[in-house]
């Protein structure tokens, strides 16, 4: 609960009530049968002016279809930047939940939360006319509004598909590859060629190929054509093993190179070409050969003596640690990783270096994945598009 201050258009009076800042759906479960009183707006305790709570309020409903809605007062309308209580009430929801809500954020003018908390927001959403026409009563503005809102969720709705089937294909086995894309009809959507569009501009990752997200392309936009999803499925698929052929014969050069160099050459075209291997192996997800090449260059960096080939150093090592190594490799890593600690130029070298382990290696299954897939993004709808 937060108080609640206002001056009241009527009388004048400064009034004040606690109001909701956060409302669960499992301990207050009156609150959100409630009339609009209260959780709307809040009436002068003198004459008795109702007055639009100014402020948002989040309602939790764990697994429920829409399990967060963000309820913003009108006063957020026109604003570009996202306001800073929706990170803090959103921040207190976890810690209060204790765990991250995965389900569907929906973002909602405050004045509608009562309409969507009564009615079926879902069926809505799939028959926005018939629910406008249910609640004529409203009057026109207010059931412009929750059109508006039924839209943006619709199309969020679509979005949400897309951007789980594009996350899925990144780790589709080859044989199922074809049942995928069939049963994934979203990915033929003028929204998946949207979303495949803008992953190429954005670009891969600094040093690996744009191949996989040029087949990614080529692939939705084959199925956006009508293109069959088996046929689609065995050209992307020979797309993919090309390129995998192809890295496979970069890596093998590289390896052949490397070869004959001794063990404490620290020559910077040695040292690059490694890096290269190095690259090479991690976007083919052969976790056994980086650790190796990491193990490998590490002792190469240090070697060198170089200070700013330290950090280099220490980042390989955390990672190469994070794979999986066998024994052996550990303790040679870990000696390493003592070693680069010591020489380190920067940093605090008793600092718990636990938090700089990256994320674990998700390395695609498929030969030509080749990259680790991206978090989803849950990005809610801002409220000026609901202006
Ligand atoms: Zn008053």
């Amino acid at each position: 609960m937060v108080e609640y201050a206002w001056s009241c258009g009527g009388c004048g009076a400064a009034c004040h009530r606690p109001t909701w800042a956060i409302v669960g759906s499992e301990d207050r479960p009156g609150i959100l049968a409630a009339v609009a009183e209260g959780l709307v707006y809040v009436r002068c305790r003198s004459c008795g002016t109702a007055t639009d709570i100014d402020l948002p309020v989040v309602v939790v409903r764990p697994r429920h279809p829409f399990e967060v809605l963000f309820a913003f007062p009108d006063s957020y309308i026109g604003r570009e930047d996202e306001p800073p209580e929706y990170a803090r009430l959103m921040g207190e929801v976890y810690a209060a939940s204790g765990a991250v809500l995965s389900g569907w954020h929906l973002w909602i003018p405050r004045v509608l939360l009562p309409v969507a908390l009564a009615r079926d927001v879902e069926a809505d959403i799939d028959d926005i006319e018939k629910a406008c026409g249910e609640l004529v009563e409203l009057g026109p503005a207010l059931v412009e509004r929750y059109r508006t809102f039924l839209t943006l969720g619709a199309n969020g709705k679509e979005e949400r598909a897309v951007a789980e089937a594009l996350h899925q294909l990144w780790s589709v086995e080859p044989d199922d590859l074809p049942e995928f894309l069939a049963t994934h009809s979203e990915l033929a959507s003028l929204t998946a060629m949207r979303a495949v569009q803008a992953e190429f501009a954005a670009g891969p990752p600094p040093g690996e190929s744009e191949e996989p997200l040029r087949n990614r392309l080529d692939l939705v936009q084959a199925l956006h054509e009508g293109e069959a999803p088996h046929l689609a499925a065995s050209r992307y698929l020979a797309a993919v093993g090309r390129f995998g052929a192809q890295l496979q014969a970069q890596l093998q050069t590289k390896l052949d190179q490397l070869s004959s160099i001794g063990p404490y050459d620290t020559n910077p075209a040695i040292v690059e070409r490694l890096r290269e291997a190095l690259a090479l192996a991690r976007a083919m997800g052969m976790a056994d050969l980086e650790i190796a090449l990491s193990a490998d260059l590490i002792g190469r960096l240090l070697t060198a003596g170089d200070p700013r080939l330290t950090d280099e150093a220490v980042q390989l090592g955390t990672r190469a640690l994070s794979l999986g190594p066998d024994a052996e490799q550990r303790l040679i890593l870990l000696t390493n990783l003592a070693d680069a600690f010591v020489e380190r130029p920067t940093g605090d070298r008793t600092k718990n270096w636990g938090d700089r382990v990256p994320a674990s290696h998700g390395g695609g299954r498929i030969a030509g994945s080749l990259r680790r897939p991206q978090a989803l993004g849950n990005r809610p709808h801002e409220p000026r598009v609901l202006a």
